[in-house]
């Protein structure tokens, strides 16, 4: 039988949850919990192939950045080189715990992490303008110096107006390095972890060079551009909620269990999911159904192992209740 693949992305909460200040221990705690339910998956006969987020990791890298300018006078590293510090840091940790999870289960796999550079477009229109905050808070004054300094973009905060962040460009993926060899270590039973925090956003100049390029791809967008890549038959968004609601927090709230995809686009398009939230998981969930991927999934890592787990979004509705 032809084992089926997966690729499954953990979302923030599944490496640090929101009232944690982000120690190792914790991390470390997360991640092991989240890896637990992927048990239930690998016992079901999936190769799985493991991406991931690294909003908070790669945030402390860039302030880390900062202060080590400040005091020390550490020249400091560009984007493309802390999203990769990033995916090392994770991608390790991953990796290692979930060596130990396999070790508890009895299961015997080998398990890869690659640093993964993702081919953007220079001339995608995100580039001109850029909205993805990252980095340190600063004042107009320190803004104004670093603008001038280094040519970066700052918005103002939104919610609490004291102060500026550094914004770049969020393109979309439009190619994957090692896309086949990911492919093929899945498929021969090794579990891959790649593509994390988004992957490293790369892209080629007029002389055929790989440059790096000063931006951060969304990590859901990877992923499920990744999954089509590959062929996989499956796509998990591993997340903070167990479904995906209609009339999310409204007195009306109802929960989608199985859904198609013209019904999807429907909810996305009315505005249904939340917009840097939501939206993009679910853009990310049509991609992979509208390029020939079966299933995709949104739920709680916790919810794998239990029979009506999250949300389902295939292509037509009576696929959906097999
Ligand atoms: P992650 O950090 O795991 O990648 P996000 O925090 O970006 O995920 O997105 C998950 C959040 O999306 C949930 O915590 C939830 O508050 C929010 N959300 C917005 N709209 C909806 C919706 N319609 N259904 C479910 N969750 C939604
Ligand atoms: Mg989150």
């Amino acid at each position: 039988m032809k084992k089926k693949l997966a690729v499954v992305a953990l979302g923030g909460n599944a490496l640090l949850r929101d009232n944690q200040a982000g120690t190792i221990d914790e991390q470390e705690q997360n991640t092991t919990e989240t890896l637990e339910n992927l048990v239930f998956l690998l016992k079901a006969g999936y190769e799985l192939v493991i991406t991931h987020g690294n909003g908070p990791q790669v945030g402390n890298i860039l302030m880390r950045n900062d202060a080590g300018e400040q005091l020390y006078n550490i020249a400091q590293m560009p984007v493309d080189v802390c999203v990769a510090d990033s995916q090392g840091g994770i991608g390790y940790m991953i990796e290692r715990m979930l060596r130990n999870v396999l070790t508890v289960h009895g299961i015997k796999k080998n398990v890869v992490c690659l640093v993964t550079q993702v081919l953007v477009d220079i001339n995608d229109p995100a580039f001109t303008d850029p909205q993805k905050r990252v980095g340190k808070v600063y004042s107009r004054e320190e803004a104004d110096l670093l603008s001038g300094k280094k040519g970066w973009i700052f918005r103002e905060e939104i919610k609490s107006k004291d102060g500026f962040r550094r914004v770049v460009a969020s393109p979309a993926p439009i190619g994957i390095m090692n896309d086949a060899i990911i492919g093929k270590l899945a498929r021969e039973g090794n579990i891959v972890i790649a593509a994390g925090g988004g992957g490293v956003p790369v892209y080629i100049d007029d002389q055929q060079n790989v440059r790096p390029a000063e931006a951060v791809i969304d990590k859901d967008m990877a992923s499920s551009y990744l999954a089509t890549r590959i062929e996989a038959d499956e796509f998990y968004i591993l997340t903070d909620v167990p479904y995906i609601y209609i009339n999310y927090k409204k007195p009306d709230q109802e929960i989608k269990e199985f859904l198609d995809y013209t019904d999807t686009l429907k909810y996305l398009n009315e505005g249904h999911f939340a917009k840097g939230s939501m939206a993009p998981k679910i853009q990310a969930c049509l991609n992979f159904i509208g390029h020939g991927g079966r299933m995709s999934v949104i739920t709680e890592a916790f919810k794998l192992a239990d029979k009506t787990y999250g949300s389902k979004i295939t292509m037509n509705y009576e696929d959906e209740r097999r």
